[in-house]
């Protein structure tokens, strides 16, 4: 049975997975802004801004489904079951989800269970955290001669079955981790138990693309204790690796002001190989 004739069952709408970008609200993307003006329903998450229900029409449904102080609002199969329900009401339902709805945001798992149920689902992708965290400090994920990798991990699971293979991870040449700020610690533990240096450089990002933006840029071996002393809080993107030498402050909203002296947040001994960059 094709989507077309499972469409009965009352549904008259499709949904439409959008990411909201990191956190600034004029990092969605065009598609994604368009569908946030055409909805009939919205319902969004702590982390998409939300200076983009502005763009709403005045009759939306704007839904809240996300987590405030570690309660969730709803369980993801409440979520499931009121976009269901939303896509019987609208032609158009927007489920606006922080970063890119794909990466750690479960749009896969709801895009699975409304295609199920024939709901037409469109994914429309958004700038990750994943790499604009990075960026926002001047952090590029790859650089010629410097990285040629990068991989994004969760920090939610460190250890157990569903652990990461730090094994691995500690051979990519750019660690962004999201989810990480409460185990920092582990995870540069266990990253330098795999064999990768403890003097790399590390960074994290909290806020990125936000005005209230910060960053630290230490080594991997001091990563955690810096995060304490910052007093850096959620949400924030960890950085490992070389490419963390390349960091600029740049202070929000993305316009690069005054670059940091780059000697000021580098060990001595390896200031001089990257002169040349
Ligand atoms: N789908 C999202 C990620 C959801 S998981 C994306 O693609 O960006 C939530 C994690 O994303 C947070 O714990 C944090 O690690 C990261 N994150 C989201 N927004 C952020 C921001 N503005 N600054 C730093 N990290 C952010």
């Amino acid at each position: 049975m094709n989507n077309q004739s499972k469409r009965h069952n009352g549904i008259i709408g499709a949904v439409y997975l959008v990411g909201a970008g990191p956190g600034a609200p004029d990092l969605i993307t065009l598609r994604g802004a368009e569908l946030l003006r055409r909805a009939g329903a919205v319902l969004y998450d702590a982390l998409a801004n939300d200076a983009l229900l502005g763009l709403t029409r005045d009759d939306a449904e704007l839904i809240y489904v996300g987590k405030r102080a570690g309660a969730h609002a709803l369980s993801q199969q409440e979520i499931n079951h009121l976009l269901l329900e939303k896509a019987r009401q609208h032609a158009v339902v927007v489920r606006l989800k922080g970063g890119d709805p794909f990466v750690f945001g479960r749009g896969g798992e709801e895009m699975e269970f409304l295609h199920r149920h024939g709901v037409p689902v469109e994914v429309v992708p958004g700038v990750s955290s994943a790499v604009a965290g990075p960026a926002a400090a001047g952090i590029p994920v790859t650089h010629r001669s410097v990285s040629r990798s990068f991989a994004v991990v969760t920090g939610h699971t460190v250890d157990g079955l569903d652990a990461p293979n730090w094994q691995a991870l500690a051979q990519i040449d750019t660690l962004v981790v999201l989810m990480g700020v409460a185990t920092a610690g582990e995870i540069a533990e266990r990253l330098i138990a795999a064999g990768r240096s403890p003097e790399t450089p590390a960074a994290v990002v909290q806020s990125a693309t936000l005005p209230d933006q910060r960053q630290v840029i230490t080594t991997l071996a001091t990563l955690a204790q810096a995060m304490r002393d910052a007093e850096i809080g959620t949400p924030a993107v960890l950085v490992i690796g070389e490419v963390v030498r390349l960091a600029q402050v740049v202070p929000t909203p993305l316009t690069w002001l005054a670059p940091m002296l780059r000697k000021e947040l580098m060990p001595a001994s390896s200031t001089n190989s990257y002169d040349s960059i």
